[in-house]
C-alpha cells in the first residue's frame, strides 16, 4: 500500500517522511535521495542524471520507473510506503498505476505551502555531506556556522538550491507536477494538508489526514 506524499520542493515532504518512517509505521523512498545516492556512488544512472538534477529539470520518465521499482523490490511485500518524490507527471502517476496489483495507491496528500516561503525555504538550506541532516541558515541554524550539530560533517548548499535551479524547479512543478494532483482528485484519493508553520503540528494534521483513509 502506498501514500504518495506531494508538494513543491521545499514544502517539508522530507522532514514530513522522516517523521512518519520513525513513528507512523511507514517506508520512506524517496526517488530524490535514491538518485543521489546513485550520484554520489558514480554508477551509471548517477552519470546520467546528475548534471538534470543539478539544473533542477526532471530526470527522464523511464529512469525513474526502473528506479521505483528497484527501490519497491527492497521492501518486503504488504509494507506501508510513503513515497516521496514520485510521481511528478502524469505519465509517472500511470506508470505507478500499472503496479496496482501490488502497490495501490492508498492516499495521495499535497503538503502545501506558498511559491514565496518555498524560495526562502530552498535558498537558506544547507545539508550535511556527513549524515544527511538538513539545516536552514536563518530559520534553523547549526551551533556552529558550516558544521553539522549531530556529526560535525561539513554543510553545503544542495547544487539544486540556488536560485537559479530553485526557478526551474519550482516552474516545473507547477506545469509538469501540479496536475497530478487533480489526477488523484478524480480517483478520490486525495488530499490537502497546509504545510506552513511548526514540522510537529503539520505532521499531526498529516497524520490524521492518513488515518482518515
Ligand atoms: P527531490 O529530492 O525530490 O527534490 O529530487 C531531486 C531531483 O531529483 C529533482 O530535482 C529531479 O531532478 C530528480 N528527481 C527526483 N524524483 C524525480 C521524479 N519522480 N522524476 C524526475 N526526476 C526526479
Amino acid at each position: 500500500m502506498i501514500v504518495v506524499l506531494t508538494g513543491a520542493p521545499g514544502a517539508g515532504k522530507g522532514t514530513q517522511a522522516e517523521l512518519l518512517a520513525k513513528r507512523g509505521g511507514f517506508k520512506k523512498l524517496s526517488t530524490g535521495d535514491a538518485l543521489r545516492k546513485h550520484v554520489k556512488a558514480g554508477t551509471s544512472i548517477g552519470k546520467l542524471a546528475g548534471a538534470v538534477m543539478e539544473r533542477g529539470e526532471l530526470v527522464s520518465d523511464e529512469l525513474l520507473f526502473s528506479i521505483l521499482r528497484e527501490e519497491l523490490a527492497l521492501l518486503s511485500e504488504g509494507e506501508l510506503i510513503l513515497l516521496d518524490g514520485y510521481p511528478r507527471n502524469i505519465a509517472q502517476a500511470e506508470a505507478l498505476d500499472s503496479l496496482k496489483s501490488t502497490h495501490p495507491v492508498k492516499a495521495a496528500i499535497l503538503l502545501d505551502v506558498p511559491r514565496q516561503e518555498l524560495v526562502a525555504r530552498l535558498s537558506g538550506r544547507r545539508v550535511c555531506g556527513g549524515c544527511g541532516a538538513t539545516y536552514h541558515v536563518k530559520e534553523q541554524p547549526s551551533k556552529v556556522a558550516g558544521i553539522c550539530d549531530k556529526c560535525g560533517g561539513e554543510l553545503s548548499q544542495r547544487p539544486d538550491d540556488s536560485p537559479s535551479s530553485v526557478n526551474v524547479r519550482l516552474d516545473i512543478y507547477e506545469k509538469a507536477t501540479r496536475p497530478v494532483l487533480e489526477y488523484y482528485r478524480k480517483h478520490g484519493v486525495f488530499r490537502e494538508v497546509v504545510g506552513v508553520g511548526d514540522p510537529e503540528s503539520i505532521y499531526g494534521v498529516l497524520r490524521d489526514t492518513i488515518s482518515g483513509f
